[in-house]
């Protein structure tokens, strides 16, 4: 059985590295705007004023209509401050730590979930950014900042009751989070986290651990973290494997791993029950 070989290679590993894309969140009921109908069906609105997913996260939104920009961005920023992380969040928590913490979280997402599962904030990577931290849309000082309150908007119109501003300049402000066309994010936090991730991976090259890598959710569109996966695999053939779990875009080579074709919380279930 497949699955008892993943087991057993989890078992024998030293470490783990988790790498996330939008699928790990639809269990805690997040949407993952999958297609055109999947964002139009989050924003009924979007689809009558013919707005595209692609289309509206764009920067420059913010400069033309920043109600809409604010509403979108807003919405989203509520909506994942009051998600409650689904139970596959704390199996992967349970499995850290019988790691003894020997671990590093690579994510797509910008909606903060493993940090509220309780993983190390230390120890997360997020490669477009986050959500709860807001930059001047000029980027006036080279600033970003921790937002905690919610936006206030209108759903129905689709448009912010306030735009949030820049704390320096009065401009208007935008989540820190890498859009479309984006020559303005200011990716600092994510700079820092990328040198605390490499540090991580020399550490794991020098000490030869033997690490397996849980692929939750990531999908081919941006296929930023299937491909960081597959490349450590390659580099490291020997003392690294990747497990996939994704109900879609399953399809893995048998020199980099194994596929499950499952949804994020049931994978997990799955390898670690
Ligand atoms: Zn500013």
């Amino acid at each position: 059985m497949i699955i008892d070989e993943i087991k057993d290679y989890i078992k024998s590993c030293d470490a783990v590295l988790i790498t996330a894309g939008a699928g790990i969140g639809i269990d805690s009921g997040l949407p993952d705007f999958r297609g055109q109908e999947g964002f139009w069906n989050t924003y009924p609105k979007a689809k009558e004023l013919n707005i595209r997913f692609s289309q509206l996260a764009n920067p420059q939104w913010f400069y033309t209509n920043p109600k809409i920009a604010w509403a979108f961005y807003g919405h989203r920023f509520n909506l994942y401050k009051n998600t409650i992380p689904h139970k596959g969040f704390y199996k992967l928590l349970d499995l850290v730590k019988q790691k003894n913490d020997n671990y590093f979280i690579y994510t797509s997402n910008v909606d903060g979930q493993f940090q509220k599962a309780g993983f190390d904030e230390d120890k997360i990577m997020e490669c477009h950014g986050s959500i709860s931290y807001f930059q001047c849309l000029d980027n006036c000082k080279n600033n970003v900042w921790k937002n905690e309150k919610e936006i206030s908007l209108d759903f129905e119109k689709f448009e912010a009751n306030n735009i949030p501003k820049c704390i320096h300049c009065e401009s208007i402000a935008r989540p820190s989070i890498l859009m479309f066309n984006d020559w303005d994010w200011n990716s600092k936090i994510s700079d820092k986290q990328k040198y605390r991730f490499r540090t991580w991976l020399k550490k794991i090259r020098k000490s030869k651990a033997k690490v397996v890598i849980i692929e939750i959710g990531a999908g081919k569109v941006i296929p930023t973290i299937r491909n960081l996966g597959h490349t450590l695999v390659k580099n490291h053939i020997e003392h690294f494997k990747l497990i996939r779990i994704n109900p879609r875009d399953f399809e893995i080579d048998d020199n980099i791993g194994y596929s499950l074709k499952l949804g994020g919380l049931e994978g997990i279930n799955k390898i670690l029950n």
